[in-house]
């Protein structure tokens, strides 16, 4: 008999999540993980008394209610609003798109009728257009002034592609709400937790024995000898040392600075969407548990083309990328590996569903 019942590659959130339900069944679980923290990319660093999101913001919201229960259940959260802001040429406007962004663009707008007609006049010149393209699909739906002031810039900085070519599929579920309300998420549940995401992760973690600061790629033989069953979220191409081809992914480049100052923005997260600026968004970490600090942490953010070794953080779905993908996924189920999380599956997916996944992946290797 092996030393453990499952070895778990990767403290993030889903295998730490997994990790607790193999646990709390009675398992024998060793997790492996090559940083020295837990939390993955929720991983969180205090400064200044502020807790700062080392690989871009994280605001937890779910509809999910064992999931919310959960993570509530490991440790305390916070209830937080994300009300985000949208920058173009100086002047603000409300995001996702509500009323209060209809009434800034065009102050004639106040009710939804008024809205709906002035859309419907917006579009009416692009009708029939093709729409499989962003810009297509904008101008159809949504009309040149809102495509221009708060789409078209704002999406070339983050796939560094033109509107003109990027494929609408990546548009098509933009939210349009005919109400005053700036509340970004429409879930039922919504907040962070008070002392960080590593708080969280570590929680799930307790009681599980996890050795940090080990890569699981170096001695893949010794590890899973340990174990009756593994399961990695890594990197799904990594896994097979990039083999059958590298999976693309798009990526985000961090510029962080601490200024002398009380209050930078006045909030969480504003979003620039013209062009004359380079960065995407400027996140200001104090105001998402509302810490108190003479002094202010802020982080740039700029989207970039990826290259190994950097952060893979946002999947290219494209048939290549998901056919090799899918090629790996089977590949690793032949070496009796189960792929999970975002890396393993390669997906983008939101906490809540990456615990979800956790969750119901753990079920079934328990049935
Ligand atoms: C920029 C950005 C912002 C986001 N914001 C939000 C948000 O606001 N709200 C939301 O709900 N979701 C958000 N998400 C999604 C969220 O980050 C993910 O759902 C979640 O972090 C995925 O967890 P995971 O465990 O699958 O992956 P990860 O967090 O990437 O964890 C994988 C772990 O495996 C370890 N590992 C990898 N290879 C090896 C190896 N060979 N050996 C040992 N260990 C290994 C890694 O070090 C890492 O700790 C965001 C994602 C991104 C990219």
């Amino acid at each position: 008999m092996k030393e453990y019942d499952y070895l778990i590659v990767g403290a993030g959130l889903y295998g730490a999540s997994l990790a607790y339900l193999l646990r709390k069944a009675g398992k024998r679980v060793l997790v492996l993980e090559k940083e020295g923290h837990s939390a993955g990319i929720c991983h969180q660093e205090r400064e200044e008394g502020i807790l700062v999101h080392t690989r871009g913001a994280h605001i937890f919201h779910t509809s999910d209610e064992e999931v919310w229960s959960l993570v509530t259940s490991m440790t305390p959260f916070r209830p937080y609003i994300n009300q985000p802001k949208a920058n173009y040429h100086g002047r603000l406007f409300s995001m996702p798109f509500n009323m209060n962004t209809f009434h800034q663009l065009w102050p004639e707008v106040e009710t939804e009728e008024d809205a709906r007609r002035k859309l419907a006049e917006e579009c009416a010149p692009y009708q029939g257009i093709d729409e499989g393209t962003v810009e297509g699909w904008c101008l159809s739906h949504i009309g040149p002034t809102l495509y221009e002031t708060l789409v078209k810039h704002y999406t070339e900085k983050q796939w560094g592609r033109s509107c003109a070519e990027l494929d609408s599929s990546i548009i098509r579920r933009l939210p349009l709400r005919f109400r005053y309300d700036d509340n970004y998420f429409n879930d039922a549940f919504q907040g962070l937790p008070e002392q960080g995401y590593d708080a969280l992760s570590e929680a799930l973690l307790a009681g599980t024995k996890v050795v940090y600061g080990v890569d699981f790629l170096e001695n893949k033989g010794k590890w899973m000898g340990l174990a009756e069953k593994t399961i990695y979220s890594g990197p799904i191409d990594a896994l097979f040392g990039y083999s059958a081809g590298t999976l693309s992914w798009r990526t985000l480049k961090f510029e962080k600075e601490t200024l002398d100052l009380e209050d930078f923005q006045g909030m969480a997260v504003m979003n620039y969407t013209d062009d004359t600026v380079p960065w995407t968004r400027i996140v200001e970490h104090k105001h998402f548990l509302g810490e108190r600090s003479s002094r202010t942490i802020i982080t740039r953010e700029y989207s970039d083309e990826w290259t190994p070794g950097r952060d893979a953080l946002y999947p290219v779905k494209d048939e290549r990328n998901l056919g090799l993908a899918s090629r790996y996924k089977e590949m690793a189920l032949k070496e009796g590996i189960l792929p999970g999380g975002r890396l393993g599956t390669y997906q983008y997916l939101d906490m809540d569903d990456v615990i979800r996944l956790a969750l119901d992946d753990g079920r079934k290797i328990l049935s």
